[in-house]
């Protein structure tokens, strides 16, 4: 099973793909965690990251896609699930190319719909977890200790990429980058549309519907 899922920052595409991934018992790769791996290792790399993110920007495609065909070279290719990737046309064209080489493909690219002002009122309580990437919401989500990861005991913090001028770049961008890669995956039958209204069970209950037969 091999799988993306996108939405707009805020959409819950981080809570949901974790529990997918959870779920079918497959690996789940967020490009944002393996992004912020290379600022917290202060990597080259990560200064250019580390701008991009602050400003609501994407990172380059090609740091993007060098990062994930490399994670790509020792990995079971057979079950996985991409949160946030791919971002723009560019991306999905580059990472197709590369499954096409392999002789596979994506099965299903799911992508949660949810509308800008509902965004802007999750972004601005989210906390996430600077080492395993988990987030929470100071209203909607809770850790079960205030402050705390339930996954791995971290502090949680409030992310600089989500403060409000900044969201407002990235929803921006977001819309303009991925009109094309919906009717990329719309063309090759495989995209799926997910109303991500409603609460973090509902929205995992539509998204597994997509796998009943
Ligand atoms: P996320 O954790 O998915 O919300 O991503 C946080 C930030 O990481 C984004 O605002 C981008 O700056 C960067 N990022 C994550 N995934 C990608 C990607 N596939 N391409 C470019 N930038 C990305």
């Amino acid at each position: 099973m091999r799988l993306a899922a996108f939405g707009p920052p805020g959409a819950g595409k981080g809570t949901q793909t974790i529990r997918i991934a959870k779920h079918f018992k497959i690996a789940h790769i967020s490009t944002g965690d393996l992004l912020r791996e290379q600022i917290r290792l202060k990597t080259p790399l990560g200064i250019s990251i580390q701008e991009a993110m602050n400003n609501g920007r994407l990172v380059s495609d090609e740091i993007v896609t060098n990062m994930v065909i490399s994670l790509f070279h020792d990995f079971d290719k057979s079950g996985f699930i991409f949160d946030g990737f791919p971002r723009n046309l560019n991306q999905a064209e580059a990472f197709d190319e590369y499954l096409k080489k392999l002789g596979i493909g994506l099965d299903k690219v799911i992508t949660i719909d949810v509308p800008d002002e509902v965004i802007i009122g999750r972004i601005s309580g989210r906390l996430t977890c600077p080492d395993c990437g988990r987030t929470f919401h100071i209203k909607y989500s809770l850790p079960e200790k205030e402050g705390i990861c339930d996954e791995c005991g971290a502090s949680l913090i409030h992310r600089k990429d989500d403060s409000a001028e900044s969201v407002g770049n990235r929803l921006k961008a977001y819309h303009e980058a991925m009109q094309p890669v919906l009717e990329f995956y719309k063309k090759q039958g495989i995209l799926e549309i997910v109303d991500g209204n409603g609460n973090i069970d509902e929205i995992t209950e539509r998204i597994l519907a997509l796998f009943k037969v």
